[in-house]
């Protein structure tokens, strides 16, 4: 028998986001892309987030394949102010902010004597200060929505990585934010967590030479890279029914490679 407070087990996947607004930065692309589409697919209004509004177009008539309503916006995540317009924005124009997936990222590699400040003020900012721009501008309609927060961290941010500090601390520091404002925002009945990819084939991973990627490979137990669909789908399990008594968390999804 289930508690008496726990709330009724609702639908399966395909329409189970039927009636929420979400929310995903990195969306023209990559992960962002497969989880915009895996949310929509999943019945979701999507606000699909990339640098301009033009990079996020293709992403949001896919999810109007699905018969979901999206809008393309673009903004530069690690800028505070725009980002709270485009948070007001989305209120208004699609009535609601029920879930926010911080996934935009990028990378500046370099070992740590030949790093330059530059290189790693941007990574932090954009990785790290992005994320937590969304969570601060949303954070009151996301309390009003008993909403979700998926932050999109690294095994890195785990593990540690030569030639990644900076991208490496700034998602070790989104772990330490989500565990962070998962407590904050409990007694709101908002769960917040991270996703932890691996390996996982995107534009990002494209320029790592053959021989490493080979290398790499080789090293991952279940033996292939990931696809960005297998993180859309963590992402989507999380935002949904499966997701409401989960908070805090940082779910790993890398084939083993972080064992
Ligand atoms: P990607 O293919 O390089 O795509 C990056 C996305 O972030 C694009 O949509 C890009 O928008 C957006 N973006 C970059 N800077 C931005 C900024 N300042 N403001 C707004 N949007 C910005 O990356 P990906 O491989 O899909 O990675 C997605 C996330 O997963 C990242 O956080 C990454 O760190 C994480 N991750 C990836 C892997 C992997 O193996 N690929 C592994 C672990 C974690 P534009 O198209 O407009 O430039």
């Amino acid at each position: 028998m289930p508690p008496q407070d726990a709330p009724e087990p609702s639908e399966s996947a395909p329409g189970s986001l039927h009636g929420k607004v979400a929310l995903v930065t990195g969306a023209s692309r990559g992960i962002g892309r497969a989880i915009a589409e895996e949310l929509a697919r999943s019945g979701a209004t999507l606000a699909v987030v990339a640098t301009t509004a033009a990079n996020g177009e293709e992403t949001a008539a896919a999810c109007r394949a699905y018969g979901a309503r999206a809008l393309a916006l673009g903004v530069d995540v690690a800028d505070t102010k725009a980002v709270a317009s485009v948070v007001d924005q989305v209120q208004k124009e699609l009535g609601g902010f029920d879930i926010l997936v911080n996934n935009a990222g990028v990378t500046r590699d370099q070992i740590l004597l030949r790093m330059s400040e530059e290189d790693f003020d941007t990574v932090v900012s954009v990785n790290l200060k992005g994320a937590w721009n969304f969570i601060k501008a949303a954070a009151r309609p996301l309390m009003k929505a008993h909403g979700r927060i998926v932050n999109i961290s690294s095994i890195v941010g785990l593990t540690g990585n030569a030639g990644q500090a900076n991208y490496a601390a700034s998602k070790a520091g989104l772990i330490g934010l989500t565990r962070s404002v998962a407590l904050e925002l409990a007694s709101r009945g908002v769960c917040v967590n991270a996703v932890a990819p691996g390996f996982i084939a995107t534009d990002m991973t494209k320029a790592i030479t053959e021989s490493a990627t080979k290398e790499l490979t080789d090293r991952i137990p279940l033996k292939r890279i990931g696809s960005p669909d297998e993180i859309a789908q963590a992402v989507s399990f999380l935002c949904g029914p499966g997701g409401a008594y989960i908070t805090g968390q940082t779910l790993v999804v890398d084939g083993g490679l972080s064992l």
